[in-house]
């Protein structure tokens, strides 16, 4: 039988429009809408598309967003002013600086430089710490989204096998991480790892961040597993794809994810969520 679609665009709707009643009942209540700070530096076009999404992605919410669009030439200390004057800024309460930035800026100085408490990409860390000790507060929004689609579906990944194939900071780690905290028995797959298929055809939840399509064979999925496809590649024919072989996996999981409209519209969702919730342990502590 084939696999049920995880319908993530519809499962982050339904986030965007709860998100969208709590802010209006903060207004009612007297309070400012919630604030988010969007950086962008230089004009990388898949960046440009992201940004545009979150920003939207406001819009739906009720979040104010402003928009900080730098040159490519911006030197490292302007952007460390920009980002010290907003994490001062009252009506600021999440500040999130689109990556990759450029070769002359240093990320991890730029991630370091935002206060913790606006860091709504949950990538400081401060943030990262707080969930690798099980006290989460603000979560990387690709992996929170991920456990919210593996919610959707039903299935504890408590006792279960989870594998991980990408171990970068932004999604890869943060998952492992958010998996252990939900009680499964993680495994991790990187560059060095060597064959995938043992792996992959041993996991009851598959979470595939490579960057790179069809490095996941279809017939190497475990029978009636969830798949869910983070990656995001543009194939020879222009068009959106993942990481795994979606036709030959749709024919054995129990349940997978579309690219796109599976984790992407999730990853905006949670970005809203972390705002609100960034604004609201401001507002009303
Ligand atoms: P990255 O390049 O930082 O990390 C890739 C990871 O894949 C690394 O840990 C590397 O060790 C691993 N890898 C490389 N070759 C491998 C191989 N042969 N076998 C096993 N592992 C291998 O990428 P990233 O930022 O983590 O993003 C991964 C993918 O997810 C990209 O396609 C990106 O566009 C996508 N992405 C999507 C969203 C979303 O919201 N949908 C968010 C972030 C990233």
């Amino acid at each position: 039988m084939p696999a049920q679609l995880i319908d993530g665009k519809a499962i982050a709707a339904k986030f965007k429009r709860d998100i969208r009643e709590q802010v209006d009942q903060m207004v009612a209540r007297g309070m400012r809408r919630p604030g988010l700070a969007v950086i962008m530096v230089g004009d990388n076009p898949a960046s440009a598309v992201y940004v545009r999404n979150k920003r939207k992605a406001c819009a739906e919410s009720g979040i104010v967003s402003v928009a900080h669009d730098l040159p490519y030439s911006t030197t490292q200390q302007e952007l460390i002013q920009l980002i010290e004057s907003l994490n001062r800024d009252p009506s600021i309460d999440g500040i999130l600086v689109q990556l990759p930035l450029p070769q002359h800026i240093e990320q991890s100085v730029i991630i370091e430089k935002i206060d913790p408490a606006k860091d709504v990409d949950g990538f400081h860390p401060f943030n990262v710490g707080r969930l690798a000790l099980r006290v989460p507060l603000i979560r990387p929004c690709t992996p929170y989204g991920v456990t919210k689609l593996i919610d959707h579906v039903g299935l504890s990944p408590k006792g279960r096998h989870c594998v991980v194939i990408g171990a970068s900071n932004i999604v890869g780690r943060p998952m492992a991480l958010e998996l252990l905290l939900m009680g499964g028995t993680v495994t991790v797959c990187h560059r060095f790892t060597g064959d995938l298929k043992p792996y992959v055809s041993s996991a009851d939840i598959l979470i595939v961040a490579v960057g790179r399509p069809g490095i996941v064979r279809g017939e190497w999925i475990k029978p009636g597993s969830v798949v869910i496809d983070v990656g995001m590649n543009r194939g020879a024919d222009g068009k959106l794809c993942g990481d795994v072989d979606f036709d030959g996996a749709y024919e054995r999981a129990g349940w997978i994810t579309p690219v796109p409209g599976g984790v992407g519209p999730m990853t905006v969702a949670m970005l809203m969520k972390n705002t609100l919730e960034s604004a609201e342990a401001r507002l009303d502590p």
